[in-house]
């Protein structure tokens, strides 16, 4: 079972990850936490590359080809192996990522964003995809204070310090897609508590897992 998180900044993706890992080990599933950008290590090295500023170096063509190669060596050399093997896969961020960002806020013509993502994830789709909604503001503000606060990651990447409008944007983005593909992919309401937001996900989850 391969299911993905996405959503804007600070919806709180990582988190309910780690509480849907957490519930689904104790009930004996092999569970596989990954990431993208990266996720391998080709990934993770094109990574950096990427959120040291591609777009600006290079154009965010060159950006969205970045993101299509380290898209493809995760899924050949980690998810699919993984998904092989019976393990349920949990991806913070995979295509439907590069298709609001790349493509809506990046200006990148729908049908070349459409052409890599088939040939990055090169049949590899998930099976369900968890769209965290809120409102742009609150998810900025959220950012922010984890980057401000103790636990700081570093400082807010070029991504956070967009404006508003480019998030509102996302998020629009967003529940187009999962008005498009209303079977694979689920909107959650991200402003809920992390308990309740996190049982509305279990209770998406666990009937497809399989026995
Ligand atoms: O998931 P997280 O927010 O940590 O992602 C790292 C950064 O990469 C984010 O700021 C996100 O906006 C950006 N990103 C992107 N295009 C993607 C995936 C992530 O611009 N396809």
């Amino acid at each position: 079972l391969f299911v993905t998180f996405e959503g804007g900044e600070g919806a709180g993706k990582s988190t309910q990850i780690r509480l849907l890992a957490e519930a689904l080990r104790t009930r004996d599933h092999r569970v596989l936490v990954t990431r993208e950008p990266g996720g391998s290590p080709g990934a993770e090295a094109v990574r950096h590359v990427i959120l040291s500023g591609a777009a600006e170096r290079y154009g965010t063509r060159m950006e969205a080809l970045l993101f299509a190669a380290a898209r493809n060596d995760h899924v050949e050399e980690v998810i699919r192996p993984a998904l092989r093997s019976g393990t349920v896969v949990l991806c913070d961020r995979f295509l439907d990522s590069s298709r609001v960002y790349q493509g809506i806020t990046g200006n990148l013509e729908p049908a070349f964003i459409e052409r890599l993502q088939m040939v990055a994830i090169n049949g590899v789709m998930p099976d369900c995809t968890l769209i965290l909604d809120l409102p742009a503001a609150e998810g900025l503000d959220r950012a922010r204070r984890r980057a401000a606060g103790p636990s700081a990651e570093g400082e807010p990447d070029r991504f956070e310090r967009e404006e508003i409008e480019t998030h509102e944007k996302r998020r629009e983005a967003f529940l187009e897609l999962a008005e498009r593909e209303p079977f694979r992919c689920r909107v959650v309401d991200a402003t809920q508590t992390r308990e309740a937001i996190a049982s509305q996900i279990l209770s998406i989850v666990e009937p497809l897992l399989p026995l």
